[in-house]
């Protein structure tokens, strides 16, 4: 079995069918046909660009609201990552989005922690010839008007749950209407903090988003791969050995690209860029990184070299310790 490793993965973009179908039971939910289903999770090839894509995690989020959800949400999606072959992965979820039914923001937090150690419970069980699946979770900002208390308070919750898997924070949201310069004092406390960070930008804003996140000192940019607009943005990037978060279903759903022929992430690598290869969101994109990888080999002639050096730069950038990124390289060795 191939390994794999995910370092941009949502968790309200991701849930498996089967876990959805439970949470709506539970929830009293009128049932759905399965092509009913899927045209409220998953994007179709119409998608027109990445503020329709936004619209599918409205639906996911209405059954996302209590300890219960949100436990077994994490879980079902970690095993099924497992079952994929992934040995390492970060899942990120915005706190403030599921404070709908009287969770606090702090509450969601938990209750995903919890679900991840159930997880990691259940793995202790198994006995098979998997790899263990190791996870850590990125609490996202939203690039949303008026939300500084709400994220001031998930930065503050990074920090006060950094040893218990929570591992950064992200910035995410509609890219264009609110700049991410207008995060720095986010970013400042973060810093300040000793909080890793990633920060989406360079999908549906240009270059200019990028270098904005670059200038609020983040190593790794979530997508950026627009970053082939502007050639001293390329010397940049690898001068400063940022990591580019590629997630290539997702970018043709959102129409940055035509079609995969077109995806650039060989030019990326010739150019030296920390690319690496990531889900972005499974279930609206109806894939998973197994997938996005054979994709790109038979459509985009990406070899088993590229392949490595995608997965070492996701090992290198993974906000993780020196000792679980020895067992990694030991894994892609
Ligand atoms: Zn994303």
């Amino acid at each position: 079995m191939k390994n794999f490793i995910d370092l941009h993965l949502h968790l309200d973009g991701s849930l498996p069918y089967t876990t959805v179908r439970k949470l709506m039971n539970i929830h009293n939910f009128q049932n759905l046909s399965d092509s009913q289903l899927k045209e409220k999770l998953s994007v179709s090839e119409n998608c027109a660009n990445l503020q329709e894509y936004l619209t599918k995690f409205d639906f996911p989020l209405l059954f996302l609201q209590t300890k219960f959800d949100l436990e077994l949400a994490i879980f079902d999606l970690l095993k099924e990552l497992r079952t994929q072959g992934l040995v390492y992965t970060e899942i990120r979820f915005a706190p403030q989005f599921h404070t709908q039914k009287g969770l606090t923001q702090e509450d969601a937090v938990k209750a995903v922690i919890s679900g991840l150690e159930k997880f990691y419970k259940w793995q202790e069980q198994q006995n098979d010839n998997h790899y263990s699946l190791h996870a850590n979770l990125i609490l996202c900002l939203m690039r949303l008007p008026k939300r500084e208390y709400e994220n001031n308070l998930t930065v503050q919750l990074a920090a006060k749950y950094a040893n218990r898997h929570v591992a950064g924070i992200d910035l995410a949201g509609p890219e264009g209407p609110i700049p991410n310069k207008k995060f720095r004092p986010f970013f400042e406390n973060a810093k300040e903090l000793h909080i890793p960070f990633t920060i989406h930008a360079g999908e549906a804003a240009g270059p200019e988003s990028m270098r904005e996140a670059m200038d609020l000192g983040t190593k790794r940019i979530g997508h950026g791969i627009r970053c082939l607009e502007n050639n001293q943005l390329v010397q940049d990037l690898v001068k400063q050995k940022i990591t580019l978060e590629c997630c290539a279903t997702s970018n043709l759903n959102t129409k940055i690209f035509k079609n995969i022929d077109s995806y650039p992430i060989k030019t990326l690598l010739s150019k030296e860029i920390k690319a690496s290869l990531n889900c972005d969101n499974m279930t609206v994109s109806n894939t998973n990184l197994p997938k996005e990888f054979k994709l790109l080999e038979s459509k985009a002639n990406l070899t088993q070299n590229e392949e490595h050096q995608l997965l070492l730069n996701s090992i290198n950038a993974a906000f993780t310790s020196d000792q679980e990124k020895r067992r990694l390289f030991h894994i892609f060795n």
